[in-house]
């Protein structure tokens, strides 16, 4: 039975005015977009200078004239159910992400459930936010507030604020926490896949959605009874990630750093960021045996590649990329993010 590895990408999406152009974020990308790639078409651009043969597929995750604003759980929602969350429920306000309606949806239809051994390779964040909302894993985790996290928790040095105009520590606490509350989570524990935990982080069997743990070691964690992770390489992550890869059938990674990234309107900082996603898949690509292994990587939304956009996610096509033997079979699968969950299925059923 081949394995298959879907790595999610907050917050990338083609540039819609071109990456060949020198202002693109993507202007040196290596080679997940290739020179001949064109914004805009729905046909697949074969991948030839990776370490592994592949096609690039344009996604729509919404309508450009769609009303409301495209979030990260309408996204995984339909990834992981194989149905249209954004058909059946429209652009939900707010990040609703612990919506009953989503939870449904996954309860119909889960992509974990159709393996025998899945494996969701990030870890949880152990400490639940409630200031960040609802999760679906904070009745497992010491909980605190507003308060208690400005008492006792640094940022370099310095107190952290989640309030008034300085929100300093907000944005980099939320992309740590926000995992607790993605649907996939919930999807995976629905399906009985192991909940990874910072310990397992420790032992080299487990991600964090920042991959080298640079802006956790920013944080000084003693007060809540945390040691600070250890920080490794983008090539130290892929060896993990390619190592539960091989232990499991299906296996699922979300890269969450391109998010705050994107929010810091910073052009440099967001080439910086794709560099390193390169850096991670390339190497991903070749720690793992492609004959057996077929590895999809895709995004809920766009960002990274208008980092001075302002209103919310942009709602551009975001890139998915195939790497397998048999492309052409799952191309127009792939265009939407429901598809993914069936070109998923009919890969692991070859
Ligand atoms: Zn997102």
């Amino acid at each position: 039975m081949p394995r298959i590895l879907l790595i999610a990408l907050d917050s990338v999406g083609i540039d819609p005015l071109g990456h060949a152009r020198p202002e693109s974020v993507y202007a040196h990308s290596r080679f997940l977009f290739p020179p001949e790639h064109r914004s805009g078409t729905d046909a697949p651009t074969p991948i030839r200078d990776g370490p592994a043969a592949g096609a690039l597929i344009e996604t729509v995750v919404a309508p450009e004239d769609a009303p409301g604003a495209i979030e990260c759980a309408i996204t995984y929602t339909s990834i992981f159910s194989g149905q249209s969350a954004l058909r059946a429920h429209g652009l939900m306000n707010g990040l609703g992400l612990n919506e009953q309606a989503l939870k449904d949806m996954v309860q119909r239809a889960n992509l974990f459930r159709r393996f025998e051994s899945p494996c969701l390779a990030n870890a949880i964040f152990p400490l639940h936010l409630a200031f960040l909302g609802t999760s679906f894993v904070q009745a497992r985790l010491p909980s605190f507030d507003r308060q208690a996290i400005e008492n006792a928790l640094t940022l370099d040095g310095q107190p952290v604020r989640l309030k008034g105009h300085d929100k300093h520590g907000f944005a980099e606490l939320f992309t740590l926490g926000e995992i607790n509350q993605n649907i996939f989570v919930y999807a995976a524990d629905e399906a009985g896949a192991r909940l990874r935990s910072w310990s397992d982080v420790r032992q080299g069997q487990a991600l964090t959605g920042t991959l080298t743990h640079g802006l956790e070691a920013r944080f000084n964690w003693r007060a809540f009874g945390i040691e600070p992770l250890p920080t490794q390489t983008p090539l130290e992550a892929a060896g993990i990630l390619a190592e539960l890869t091989r232990r499991h059938d299906f296996t699922f990674y979300k890269y969450q750093l391109a998010d705050l990234v994107s929010h810091t309107g910073k052009i440099e900082l967001a080439r910086d960021v794709f560099d390193v996603i390169e850096t991670f898949i390339g190497a991903v690509l070749r720690e793992i045996d492609s004959a057996e292994t077929s590895v999809v990587v895709t995004s809920d939304h766009g960002h990274l590649e208008q980092v001075a956009f302002t209103r919310g996610h942009p709602k551009s096509r975001v890139p998915t990329w195939y790497f397998g033997h048999d492309a052409e079979r799952h191309v127009s699968a792939m265009r939407e993010p429901e598809g993914i969950f069936h070109a998923i299925i009919d890969c692991g059923a070859a």
